[in-house]
Parts: structure tokens; C-alpha cells; sequence
């Protein structure tokens, strides 16, 4: 998981926009951040490890230059974290620069390199193109087109990968966007104020105060450029690449968004809200709380619906401090993330039934020590609601759990649901059903077999693109 964005503006500088645009997308991915920006006459680029305000907080904005530029925030998914990974990527077309910036994850690599190797290309800055990360070899594959125009190397780069990707791209003072066909990661459009933005989220438009206009659709590509004031930027949708079935990531939906934004035309809020109200009538026969508490933020949503369809009242029984998520921490800072973040209200607790919400369950680490706090501060039982299916299988497609397979909860004790209560010590743990889930999608976006434009790999193990590459 990560962020992109891409401005293109009246001719005012845009890299105040992309730092604005960037720390709202700072819940996709803070392992490294950067940008690149282009005046007309030159690129300005920057990359640093660390969270939007680590890497931009010394270097004084104004330095980078230009109405048009690109950012990213990153989430490893495939390569170390380390500088050279950082996005954006710069490459070479026909003796012009080009920066790139990706999120998603390619299943095609091996496939990728043995093309570039054919038309000679063999190392991409002195890389040797095997050490490169999914989203370098976009770069090598564009820098080794033999097309001489520069759209035209990039449409059939496109149309060569394979897996899920949302692009940025930044080519002289144009800003390309690309979405892959089966629209697994989001990338939406949104204009005001002298600017175009794409940005993996449409809550950006609130935060830069601007117009939502639409989502890029699956398999296009569209192209924006400054113009002079006062003419509005402009988008132009340059072409549609079809075939190949949707895919839209439904743990979008259920964790990553920001619950102000929408995807699939669906606001994440009011999905959570539906899926917490689908997990009570599915385990109502069985649950008798006295209060409902969220996990925050994520559990939030799913606790409100929960709350309102049972009756339960909700309460904020568990504080958080506003400086970690540990799904985008790393592993062994995970844990130390783990014991500064979150406070407790035993009054909201003590000698009650409580029903404990969270959005989903991965490695339950979290899970257990929560359920610890809440049993220390006197809680008489503690029942673990969680408002997505059963967490199974890795993702192969942006996310990086393939790598931590086996700490998967499911995974660990081979499926068994009693194994994983008994773990994390709850008095019961009750999970959505994966036809509740489709039943939600059903019911949110009013179309019967809705579920079936989705990924659910996850909670399914059936991966709607091949996974041969990982
Ligand atoms: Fe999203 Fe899960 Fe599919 Fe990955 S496997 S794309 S997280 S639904
Ligand atoms: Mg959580």
C-alpha cells in the first residue's frame, strides 16, 4: 500500500500542494516520501526515508519549482526499505528525464526484465535490472521503448504489465496517470483553485480545498498539463485499455481508505458503518453486551454501525495516541509501536460485557494485548467483533503480507477460529462471514453480484490475477 499524487497548476509553484497532498496520504505508507517537480527548464526531485515531514521538514519547499510535479508515500511491497527504493524513480527517454511514481505490485517481473534484456537494457542507474524493485523496472521498461515519442513508449509499457498498478508519472510539464484494468488500487481526479490533482484519495480534496471530480477508470490513462492563468488545468483522458476482469481491493473498503474517502463511488465510512451492522446480525442470537468500544481509528466505523443497528451503547473506551499504526510499521518496531498506543477508560470498562470492534484481524498481535488492557481494567467479558471475514491468505497485489504469511493468525492455527481466541484470551471472537461481506458490497453499491468485481483474495484464497511472480 501506498500514496501517489500528481498537481499540475496555473503556473504557481505546486510542491506546496503535493507536501499538503502527501501528509493526507501519510496513513497509506511512511517508510520513505518524495516528489519531483519541472519549471519548464529543469526537474526538481527529492527523496528521504521517514514520513512526509521527516523528509520535506528541512528542505524548504520553495526550492522546488514548477507547475507541475508528482509525490509518493510508500509502504514497502516489494524491495527493502531503503533509499534506493524510494519513489519517485527517474528514467531516461530519448535523452529526456521522466519520473515515476507507483502503487500497486507487478506479478510479471521476470517477464519485464528478459524484455528490457532484449532490447539491451540490462542495468537502469547502474542497477542491474534483477536487484530492481517492481515499479524501477516500469522506468526500464519505458527508457528501453524503441518508440521515439514519448506517450506512445508509455502506452506500450502499459499494456505490458502484469498485476495491480496506479501510476504518476511526471514528463516535462505533464503529469500522466494510469490506472490498471482491473482497478485494484484507487486513483481519482479532483481540480480548483488553479489546480488539477490525481491522488490515490478523494479526501484530498477536502484537504486542498478543491473540487472531487471522478475516479481515472480502470485502464485508462489520462494526461494533464499547467495552463495559463486563468484557464482552468486541464485533464484528457489520452486512451482506455479494456480486457481483464475488475478486481477492486475490498480491504480498501474495509481498512485503508481514510473513512472520508470514497472508492468504487462507495464513502469507506458508510461501508464500515454496514459492515458492523451485518456483523451484529450475523452473531445477534449469541451476544449479550453492555457496552460496544472500538479499536481506533480503524475500528471506529464498524462500532458506530454496530452499536446502532444492536442497541448496544457505544462508549470510547480505548484512547489513541495519534503517533503510530502498526500494519505500516515494521516488524520488530511494531511491537514497541504497540505499548505507547493506547490509553483506556476504565470507567467505560469496568465489571461490563464488552464487545470490542475492529475492522479486521492479520497477525492479532494487537488483538491480545488489547484484550490484556481491557481484562486488567476489570472488564466481566470480552468478546472480539471483527467486521471483515476471516484474514487467510497473503496479498500479493499491494500489500505486502505475503512476506509475513506465516504470521498470519489464520495461517498459524491452520484456520481454527477457537485456536485464535484462545491466543488472544477473548471470551469470544466472532468474525464476518464472507457472504456477509458480499451481502454489504451487494447492498452498498445496489447491484446484485457486486462482490464479483472485487478482490477478496484474502478472506477467499481465490486470486482473481495470477500470483506466479512472488
Ligand atoms: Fe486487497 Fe486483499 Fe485483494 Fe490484496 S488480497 S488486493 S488486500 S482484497
Ligand atoms: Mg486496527
Amino acid at each position: 500500500m501506498c500514496g501517489v499524487v500528481g498537481i499540475v497548476s496555473n503556473g504557481d509553484p505546486v510542491m506546496f500542494d503535493i507536501f499538503l497532498g502527501l501528509r493526507a496520504l501519510q496513513h497509506r505508507g511512511k517508510e520513505s516520501a518524495g516528489s519531483a517537480t519541472y519549471d519548464g527548464l529543469q526537474y526538481f526531485p527529492v527523496r528521504g526515508m521517514g514520513t512526509v515531514a521527516q523528509v520535506f521538514a528541512n528542505n524548504g519547499l520553495k526550492q522546488y519549482k514548477g507547475p507541475s510535479g508528482i509525490g509518493h508515500v510508500r509502504y514497502s511491497t516489494t524491495g527493502t526499505s531503503s533509499i534506493e527504493n524510494a519513489h519517485p524513480f527517474e528514467g531516461v527517454f530519448c535523452g529526456d528525464l521522466f519520473y515515476l511514481a507507483h502503487n500497486g505490485n507487478l506479478v510479471n517481473t521476470q517477464e519485464l526484465i528478459k524484455i528490457c534484456a532484449g532490447r539491451g537494457m540490462t542495468h537502469l542507474s547502474g542497477m542491474p535490472l534483477e536487484s530492481l524493485t517492481d515499479s524501477a523496472l516500469i522506468v526500464a521498461l519505458i527508457s528501453s521503448s524503441q518508440k521515439t515519442e514519448f506517450y506512445a513508449a508509455l502506452s506500450e509499457s502499459v499494456r505490458l504489465l502484469r498485476g495491480t498498478f496506479s501510476l504518476v508519472i511526471l514528463y516535462k510539464e505533464f503529469v500522466y496517470g494510469v490506472r490498471d484494468v482491473s482497478g485494484n488500487r484507487p486513483l481519482v481526479y479532483a481540480e480548483g483553485r488553479g489546480i488539477g490533482v490525481l491522488a490515490s484519495e478523494s479526501a484530498l480534496s477536502t484537504t486542498l480545498n478543491i473540487r472531487y471530480v471522478r475516479e481515472i477508470a480502470p485502464g485508462e490513462i489520462v494526461r494533464m498539463a499547467p495552463a495559463a492563468y486563468p484557464a482552468s488545468p486541464h485533464i484528457e483522458s489520452v486512451e482506455t485499455i479494456y480486457g481483464g476482469s475488475r478486481a477492486f481491493c475490498v480491504f480498501e473498503h474495509i481498512y485503508f481508505l481514510r473513512p472520508d474517502s470514497s472508492f468504487v463511488g462507495l464513502r469507506a465510512q458508510l461501508v464500515r458503518e454496514c459492515l458492523g451492522k451485518r456483523l451484529w446480525e450475523e452473531h445477534r442470537d449469541h451476544i449479550d453486551a453492555d457496552v460496544v468500544i472500538s479499536v481506533p481509528d480503524s475500528g471506529n466505523a464498524a462500532a458506530q454501525g454496530f452499536s446502532l443497528a444492536s442497541g448496544i451503547p457505544r462508549r470510547d473506551g480505548l484512547m489513541r495516541s495519534h503517533t503510530e499504526r502498526t500494519f505500516n510499521d515494521l516488524y520488530d518496531r511494531r511491537e514497541v509501536g504497540l505499548q505507547i498506543k493506547f490509553g483506556i477508560i476504565p470507567e467505560h470498562i469496568s465489571g461490563k460485557r464488552v464487545c470490542v470492534v475492529d475492522d479486521s484481524l492479520v497477525r492479532a498481535s494487537t488483538m491480545r494485548k488489547i484484550v490484556g488492557v481491557l481484562r486488567e481494567a476489570g472488564a466481566a467479558a470480552i468478546y472480539v467483533m471483527i467486521s471483515a471475514p476471516l484474514y487467510t491468505d497473503p496479498c500479493y497485489y499491494g500489500i505486502d503480507t505475503y512476506r509475513v504469511k506465516d504470521e498470519l493468525a489464520a495461517k498459524r492455527h491452520r484456520g481454527d477460529i477457537e485456536g485464535i481466541r484462545k491466543e488472544i484470551r477473548a471470551d469470544k471472537l466472532c468474525y464476518l462471514s464472507t457472504a456477509g461481506l458480499s451481502l454489504v458490497m451487494q447492498e452498498m453499491t445496489g447491484r446484485a453480484g457486486a462482490e464479483s468485481e472485487y478482490c477478496m483474495a484474502c478472506f477467499t484464497g481465490k486470486y482473481p490475477m495470477p500470483i506466479s511472480d512472488v
